[in-house]
């Protein structure tokens, strides 16, 4: 249990793949799964002598993204050299920007529905947005697997535009951790400017952590864990170091900056060495490339600023009267968005829609592992459906059997009605014989219902349903017995 005599303080270090198709400072492709080292050229390879040549598309993505997250942008941004040995990078320095980097300030919102699940209840600070310190952009390294003597690498990576937020030290959890990478990963799918997948390597993390006596206003010595790869890992490595770090504290043993491996499966973290300095790194200026005067691209991306995900949530509650909950799993994703508001245009019954995308559509998407936009019923259709259900052509038990088989075949619900041949609806004659039946044979519950027990309605409704067949509709099977049982 961690001691609740400190103050946890972590700041977080993200690196983004963007979306782009050729690398950083060469023509190169960026591509996945292609043989080792054939996307190469003497400039990703680090050859002396090769020039390096902008990507300006990755620039675009960096300044969009400071555009999105407030942040303050540069008008003259430059590059410089981080010199240091690597066996993934031979020219034994990394092109990066040091004290001009492109994006400066600004911060990450942390929505609520980005919470880990059971901290959603008991969010410390609603509405906080995480200071950004700045964003940059770089170039990532190759990748090295090692064997059991030896080791290969591969330098399709090499090259690769990466884009390095780095927050302030700023959250307080593990739980805001964990909100700040799933808040930021949707604000950067929205902007198109990365997938942000941590599972496939898109995003990484590295993750400060210190603490502090609770008296003491400075931070403590920072621990800084490399290259975290999930975000549940991020939330279990915080909650380690800061009980790790509390306990050695308590036994009078002081922390130094350091940096340290989180190994997942083992839930632990270990030494790996005590922290360099900044300027142990020798940045300067990158002689082969000018500054970039970043006015004429910010000009060309501001109008691509999108609406944000909790201005899309706060809209869908007002604009279509869905819950909170519903309008953040609508607004989770933006094409899911999109599908959303073109059945809308399409139906009187949004909120009613609201409940079949989510409770429907997103089952199937989730149980054959497809995305929306493979999804074979078109929102215009889903759209015929709920207003086929909601004025009374079809039971909802039907609706359901009709939404599989559109989804199956993406053939349209009134085809398929007409074939399936359903039982008529029952109409009011046959509903009103029913519900008389019902009522009879039912002494027990009616006479609770008449004793000022309202709820039992349900029963006798659910009798008259199960007698025609599920082809009455419960709505006038409701009304019908609130009539002849004379209450309201
Ligand atoms: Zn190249």
């Amino acid at each position: 249990m961690p001691s609740f005599n400190y103050i946890l303080t972590v700041g977080l270090e993200v690196h983004v793949q963007l979306t782009s198709k050729s690398k950083m400072f060469c023509g190169c492709p960026v591509t996945y799964g292609s043989d080792p080292n054939t996307n190469v050229c003497p400039v990703c390879l680090g050859f002396p002598g090769a020039l390096p040549v902008l990507n300006r598309g990755a620039i675009g993505g960096t300044l969009l993204t400071g555009l999105m997250l407030n942040c303050k942008i540069n008008p003259v941004s430059k590059w410089d050299r981080k010199n240091y040995f690597y066996p993934d990078m031979p020219k034994d320095y990394q092109l990066s920007q040091y004290d001009l980097p492109l994006c400066v300030g600004g911060g990450v919102p942390l929505y609520d529905h980005a919470y880990p699940k059971d901290a959603q209840k008991k969010i410390h600070s609603p509405g906080k947005v995480v200071k950004l310190d700045r964003i940059h952009l770089e170039e990532d390294v190759a990748k090295s697997t090692h064997h059991a003597k030896t080791s290969s690498i591969d330098f399709n990576r090499a090259g690769t535009p990466l884009m390095e937020i780095v927050s302030e030290p700023d959250l307080e959890s593990g739980d805001e951790a964990v909100a700040f990478l799933g808040s930021l990963r949707q604000i950067l799918i929205y902007g198109g400017v990365s997938d942000a997948d941590m599972e496939k390597g898109q995003m990484r993390c590295d993750v400060n952590i210190s603490l502090r006596p609770r008296e003491k206003r400075e931070l403590g010595a920072k621990v800084e864990l490399k290259n975290l790869n999930s975000i549940s890992a991020v939330r279990r490595a915080i909650h380690y170091e800061e009980s790790r770090q509390a306990s050695e504290l308590d036994r009078g043993i002081a922390q130094k900056q350091s940096t340290r491996r989180w190994d997942d499966d083992r839930g632990e973290s270990t030494l790996m060495r005590s922290k360099e300095d900044a300027h142990d790194y020798r940045y300067f200026p990158e002689p082969d490339l000018l500054p970039v005067d970043t006015r004429e691209i910010l000009a060309e991306v501001s109008p691509m600023v999108p609406e944000l995900p909790h201005d899309k949530l706060k809209r869908f509650e007002e604009e279509y009267q869905v819950s909170t909950y519903d309008a953040s799993v609508l607004s989770g994703d933006p094409e899911l968005a999109n599908y959303f508001e073109q059945g809308c245009k399409n139906t009187r019954h949004a909120k009613k829609l609201a409940n079949w995308v989510i409770n429907n559509t997103l089952a199937v998407l989730n149980e054959q592992g497809m995305a929306i936009s493979e999804f074979a019923i078109s929102p215009e259709k889903l759209a015929q459906l709920v207003d086929l259900l909601e004025d009374e052509k079809i039971t909802g038990s039907q609706a359901k059997e009709v939404f599989l088989k559109m989804a199956a075949s993406g053939r349209k619900a009134e085809e398929l009605i007409a074939e399936m041949s359903f039982e008529p609806m029952a109409n009011d004659g046959v509903v009103e014989q029913l519900c008389d039946r019902v009522i009879t044979e039912n002494p027990g519950p009616v006479d609770e219902i008449r004793g000022g027990n309202g709820k039992a309605i349900g029963f006798l409704v659910g009798q008259v349903i199960k007698l025609s067949q599920g082809s009455a509709n419960p709505k006038s099977v409701s009304g019908a017995l609130k009539r002849k049982l004379g209450i309201s």
